[in-house]
């Protein structure tokens, strides 16, 4: 086998994610690699927890990047918050919520489910019920974007009940940051992780998360020591927290954190509320492109995320062959249906970079062509 140089293709992504990385971030990623713990990159550290701060509007002391992806981020919310014999409530409506009771039941915790259907929105209704018939439940976990299906709930509703009734909330904002407002301060989320690769743009493997003083006093008082020891952020607080002198915990990722830092300034410059707008815009051009061709969305409008657009694949069209097609003539990556929606629907991300006008007119005309 004769093995060269790797060049990827130039491809426009508009699947679920990762998304397009713009020029300044890989650029970044580039950079000359310094030590982990040279001044100038605690320095580094320290603007990086203040910009995932501003993503996430929150002022929480223990907000850092996961050296892993958002799966890690996930599982470092479970492992750290959900303790052997814990009852918590997980709100799942596609994918990514079997993955959270898959983690508290990894987590020695017993799962409280509850169920709606793929392509709606968590039902605050049916939450509540949970909440009043399990009072000794103590947290509630939920994803605010559903990537599977491209459903946004209410995270606002459903922490603000979690809170009447006393539990903590684990809120999975991998698709969510920076596409649609997370407001981490003032809804009271307790946890909180997203992913690097979606609408922050940026090279995939990393997660953002952030812990409120009350998850932070549950962490640091739990009576059994995190099973995960990569993950168990009393050790990770010795080398992102706050005040303490920075200690190895494990080498981090030097130059992937810069191109994080990167891409969280562009979101800055921009402005966050701003990026939530363009995506909302670019999502209505995208809306009507696919209603003139007599293409049906999963999802009602009102329960819409404008970054994940699930089309349902019209009768007699061939899902793999489209999506081939896509790739080999146009370079052009979009998603396919997972799990019971497999087969079902197309996918098609408009995230953080690549939500732009450009990328609407070349998806639409691409899809208009292939389907002929
Ligand atoms: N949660 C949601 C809602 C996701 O969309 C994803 C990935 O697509 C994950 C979690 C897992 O993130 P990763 O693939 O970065 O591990």
């Amino acid at each position: 086998m004769s093995i060269t140089t790797f060049h990827p293709p130039s491809r426009t992504l508009m699947g679920p994610g990762p998304s397009d990385v713009s020029p300044r971030v890989l650029e970044a990623l580039a950079r000359p690699t310094i030590g982990h713990l040279d001044p100038r990159f605690i320095d580094l550290m320290d603007e990086l927890k203040h910009l995932i701060q501003y993503a996430f509007k929150t002022g929480n002391a223990l907000t850092m990047p996961v050296s892993a992806p958002g799966s890690a981020g996930m599982e470092c919310c479970f492992v750290n918050l959900v303790e052997p014999g814990d009852k918590v409530i997980v709100c799942q409506n596609g994918v990514f919520g079997g993955r959270m009771k898959e983690n508290v039941v990894r987590a020695g915790g017993t799962v409280i489910a509850v169920d709606d259907e793929w392509g709606t929105a968590v039902d605050a209704n049916k939450l509540e019920a949970a909440l009043k018939a399990n009072p000794d439940a103590g947290i509630v976990a939920f994803v605010q974007a559903e990537t599977s299906t491209g459903v946004l709930s209410d995270a606002r509703a459903l922490t603000a009940l979690a809170r009447q009734f006393g539990c903590l909330t684990i809120v999975d904002t991998v698709t969510a940051l920076g596409g649609v407002p997370v407001r981490v301060d003032e809804w009271g989320i307790d946890a909180v992780y997203s992913g690097s690769q979606k609408c922050l743009s940026c090279v995939p493997g990393l997660s953002p998360v952030s812990f409120s003083a009350a998850a932070q006093e549950k962490i640091t008082s739990r009576k059994q020591p995190v099973q995960s020891w990569f993950l168990d952020l009393n050790l990770v607080m010795g080398y992102w927290g706050q005040g303490v002198k920075r200690a190895y915990h494990h080498t981090a990722p030097v130059n992937a954190l810069y191109s994080l830092h990167e891409a969280l300034l562009i979101l800055r410059e921009e402005g966050i509320e701003n990026a939530w707008q363009r995506h909302q815009y670019h999502h209505q051009a995208l809306r009507v492109g696919f209603a003139a061709m007599g293409l049906d969305f999963l999802v009602s409008e009102n329960e819409q995320l404008p970054q994940l657009n699930a089309v349902v694949i019209p009768a007699g069209a061939d899902d793999a062959a489209v999506r081939s097609r896509l790739l080999q003539e146009y370079q052009l990556e979009i998603g396919a249906g997972l799990g019971v929606l497999a087969g079902k629907v197309w996918r098609i991300g408009l995230m953080g970079h690549g939500c732009n006008q450009k990328n609407v007119l070349y998806c639409l005309g691409a899809m208009d062509a292939v389907l002929g």
